[in-house]
């Protein structure tokens, strides 16, 4: 028997020619799956923003453990709770609700610190996607109909290149599947120095410092205030009356951390 017989030949040149093509195939599927990532990973490593280990998903931006440490209000779900005490007898609220305790030297600072003095946009808009899920799933929070950020003194703000909890509505947005009204809630310094003035005269001062731009936009509307922490409630109680000033305005409140005492 001819061992060259050029049909067996030809078989396996199709072979090799078959093989070759799903070894071309695999290269690039592996190529795409692991060399490059793993290139990418080197060159600009994902790693969590809490303790920058590299275990988490891409998507995340703190790994599983950091995620379970933090400190959770679960406020969302209750009526009454510290939170809404804090405006009893200020301004009415329909609801309130802060996602985490505030503690000093604790990961959310330093993630709040990212958010406010490091130009790190993507922490703000992560918790504010975090924040937006806890009140879709309470329940408390599902007829509002356009989310406020607190707005900065414009000096400020321009200084800091953005405003957090326009970034924290952003995210909130998102998940939400509610708009954020940027031009509506809107602040102005005043060129006398506070710190002369009795008390309540500096609250007018602030109260005043605060202005309602598109009313025809926002009457009859459920808002929601947003900004990063709360800790007496003054400032969200100034702009949050400025607000209710406007017809048929009913009003929620929502910030990322509580540094109630
Ligand atoms: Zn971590």
């Amino acid at each position: 028997m001819k061992w060259w017989r050029w049909p067996r030949w030809r078989n396996y040149t199709n072979t090799f020619f078959k093989n070759y093509k799903a070894f071309c195939i695999f290269i690039r599927v592996q190529f795409a799956n692991t060399i490059l990532p793993d290139f990418k990973h080197l060159f600009y490593p994902h790693i969590c923003s809490g303790c920058g280990s590299d275990i988490l998903a891409d998507d995340n931006l703190l790994c599983a453990k950091c995620f379970v440490n933090l400190p959770f209000t679960f406020y969302a779900q209750y009526a009454d709770n510290p939170i809404e005490k804090i405006f009893w007898g200020r301004i009415p609220i329909a609801a309130a609700h802060a996602e985490f305790y505030f503690a000093k030297e604790s990961l959310i600072q330093q993630l709040i610190h990212q958010l406010k003095y490091k130009s790190n946009r993507e922490i703000g808009m992560y918790l504010g996607e975090m924040l937006g899920r806890t009140l879709i799933s309470s329940k408390r929070f599902n007829q509002i109909d356009g989310l406020i950020p607190l707005p900065l003194f414009p000096d400020k703000e321009r200084k800091r290149g953005y405003n957090q909890a326009a970034i924290i509505c952003n995210g909130m947005s998102d998940v939400m599947k509610v708009p954020v009204l940027n031009n509506v809630l809107v602040r102005q310094r005043f060129t006398e120095t506070q710190t002369k003035k009795h008390r309540t005269e500096r609250w007018e001062n602030v109260e005043g410092s605060f202005a309602v731009k598109n009313e025809a936009l926002v009457k009859g509307k459920h808002l929601l205030l947003v900004d990063d922490v709360i800790t007496t409630g003054a400032t969200l109680e100034a702009s949050g009356h400025c607000l209710l000033k406007t017809e048929g305005i009913k009003l929620s409140i929502a910030t990322l951390t509580a540094a109630v005492k």
